[in-house]
């Protein structure tokens, strides 16, 4: 059955001078009402004990200024706040943060009749009108929402929120079990190795670097007791640095979305080992923390495309031994006897002969396949 989903396409715009000081009141705007009703809240809760229900007309009256931007942006921090708060309770969220200028900045709007709309080289929003825009691919569907951004780098964006209807994708009859690597970014059931793109280590290289030149104008600014906002040089480099860091972002979200797509389109269940990316994020390490969220990255679009795409996507406990197992005869070796830096290994009781990872990802999918005939028996009641 086809599938109404929403879909979020990135649209760089270039926006006139106008245009600019538009977005930066409209970030500015956003961010005041939200620190201010973020501490009004809290300020009424230490005093009365009990939630305040502030809105953004409530604020109009004091500040006139906040009547010049959309109105709809302001309402979407209400709800934004509300959303945080309601995390926050229900567990597992930290307490919403204040915001602070030039960190994230942007804005969300909502489509209402026609005022969101795009032309072939434009993007029309509220109280701006058209704004110059380019397009990577064809959008088709009701937008329902806009968010303007800006990056560190300097330059704006629009994510677009459309309605669109895809297709399952055919049965292929071939299941598939992923292992994270160690030495590459996975490895599959079918003896597959998908290596670490070779431009990210590169571009991993240039960060580092370009961050160890950003410390030294830092040290150096300090030393001169110049305020970092007034170092021309150490602000060039802020920017640089910048860049590298969206050019990875982006180059290792491409090769993410080619992956996992591939993986959706040539298999009906995919089975992946369900790691624990909060303990693994906190790493410090910067290629360890790259390569980190790019599996919790990768294994969220697997799981929205197998919903899209009508595949299975079945995670795997992780205390499951996968490495340890073997996958023939279903031997299971101590840890003792499986070093991290053992690659390869003989079963000591089928004597057969198993790569790591390989063995790993074996058992991914066997185990995977036996949860998700559990999952459809269940499904039909016939457990
Ligand atoms: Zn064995």
């Amino acid at each position: 059955m086809p599938k109404q989903i929403l879909k979020a396409h990135k649209v760089r715009l270039y926006p006139n001078e106008e245009q600019q000081i538009f977005f930066a009141k409209s970030f500015g705007c956003t961010r005041f009402i939200w620190n201010r009703m973020l501490s009004d809240k809290i300020d009424h809760y230490n005093e009365h004990k009990t939630e305040l229900k502030n809105t953004p007309a409530h604020y109009k009256k004091e500040f006139e200024w906040l009547k010049e931007v959309d109105s709809l942006a302001l309402a979407n921090v209400q709800q934004n706040l509300r959303a945080a708060y309601s995390k926050f309770f229900k567990g597992g969220f930290g307490f919403p943060k204040f915001k602070k200028k030039g960190h994230r900045d942007s804005y969300t709007t909502n489509n209402q009749k026609g005022t969101v709309a795009i032309t072939a080289n434009s993007v029309k929003l509220p109280k701006i009108g058209h704004i110059k825009a380019k397009f990577p691919a064809m959008i088709n569907g009701l937008i329902k929402s806009a968010t303007v951004s800006k990056e560190p780098t300097g330059k704006y964006f629009v994510s677009l929120l459309v309605e669109t209807i895809v297709e399952p994708l055919p049965k292929t009859y071939s299941n598939i079990g992923i292992d994270l690597g160690l030495t590459d970014f996975i490895v599959l059931s079918d003896g597959t190795r998908v290596a670490n793109p070779k431009f990210l280590s590169k571009l991993q290289c240039k960060l580092a670097r370009e961050q160890k030149i950003l410390a030294k104008r830092r040290e150096f600014a300090k030393t001169a007791n110049r305020k970092l906002s007034d170092s021309r040089n150490y602000q060039k480099q802020k920017i640089k640095v910048a860049k590298v860091y969206e050019r990875i972002t982006n180059c290792r979200k491409d090769f993410l979305h080619k992956l996992s797509f591939n993986l959706i389109k040539n298999h009906d269940v995919i089975a992946i080992e369900d790691l624990n990316v909060k303990g693994m994020v906190k790493n410090k390490k910067l290629a360890k923390a790259i390569s980190d969220s790019s599996w919790s990255a990768f294994t969220t679009m697997l799981a929205y495309k197998a919903d899209w795409y009508g595949k299975t996507l079945v995670k795997i406990d992780r205390w499951y031994p996968s490495s340890k197992t073997c996958s023939g005869c279903a031997h299971v070796l101590t840890k003792a006897e499986l070093p991290l830096q053992v690659r390869s290994w003989n079963c000591p009781s089928c004597q057969q002969k198993h790569d790591r990872d390989i063995n790993a990802s074996i058992n991914i999918l066997n185990e995977g396949l036996k949860l998700a005939t559990l999952k459809t028996v269940g499904a039909t009641g016939l457990a």
